[in-house]
């Protein structure tokens, strides 16, 4: 993997977050504010945007350069926290013009551990971590394991999606939803629903760069 792979991924969030978004903001408007479907479209649409700009970045200054752009462009909670997640991923590859599997997942782990060390949330929490956690674990277990990349990210993928539907029975205990309080129990949460969305991107890239 290596430049493209990034390109490529963060095109198919864009993607994803376009074709989404609608549904994003209803998840948000039930228990949040209702922005985070156009949060995360205007974010990755920057992000394509300023990668398109690039002339020749390694895929970890792609990473690095995709976390500042989300930072700067979205306003919510999900803009630092996957914009510091990104970043902390690109510096795990840094000016490596390649990367493997086993890369790959310390990205990931880097990314979620950032999310974590900022949002100091944990699984059960209802918030993207339940959806962004368990596809680290299935992936790196995957690997380990020694299926090949392809199964070990569509493993990863339906572990995340899994992840997001767990958030459903869960009360909020961080973010706006947890000012609900059990009121928050029965909806989806918004920001797990699209890591889950990121995940199946990543899967999606990869596969189509293979
Ligand atoms: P805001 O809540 O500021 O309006 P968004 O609507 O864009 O921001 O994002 C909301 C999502 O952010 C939530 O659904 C949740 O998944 C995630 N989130 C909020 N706070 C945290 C946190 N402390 N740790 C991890 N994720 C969080
Ligand atoms: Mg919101």
């Amino acid at each position: 993997m290596d430049a493209a792979t990034i390109t490529t991924w963060m095109r198919e969030i864009d993607v994803a977050m376009r074709a989404e978004r609608d549904h994003l903001v209803q998840l948000d408007a039930a228990i949040g504010d209702g922005d985070h479907g156009t949060n995360m479209t205007r974010g990755f649409e920057a992000v394509v945007q300023a990668l398109e700009g690039d002339g020749g970045s390694p895929p970890g200054k792609l990473l690095i350069l995709a976390g500042r752009t989300l930072v700067s462009t979205v306003g919510g909670a999900s803009g630092p926290l996957w914009g510091s997640a990104l970043r902390s991923g690109g510096r795990v590859i840094g000016e490596q013009a390649t990367f493997d599997g086993s890369q790959l997942v310390e990205v990931l782990a880097a990314a979620l551990a950032s999310v974590k060390d900022l949002g100091t949330a944990a699984v059960g929490d209802k918030t993207m971590v339940d959806a962004l956690e368990p596809a680290v674990d299935t992936l790196r277990a995957g690997l380990a394991d020694g299926a090949d990349l392809d199964q070990a990210l569509e493993d990863a993928a339906v572990a995340a999606e899994a992840g997001m539907r767990s958030t459903i029975a869960l009360q909020a205990r961080k973010g706006r939803a947890s000012y609900l309080g059990e009121r928050s129990v029965g909806h989806q949460d918004p920001g797990a629903t699209s890591t889950a969305l990121i995940v199946r991107a990543l899967q999606k890239a990869v596969t189509r760069e293979s």
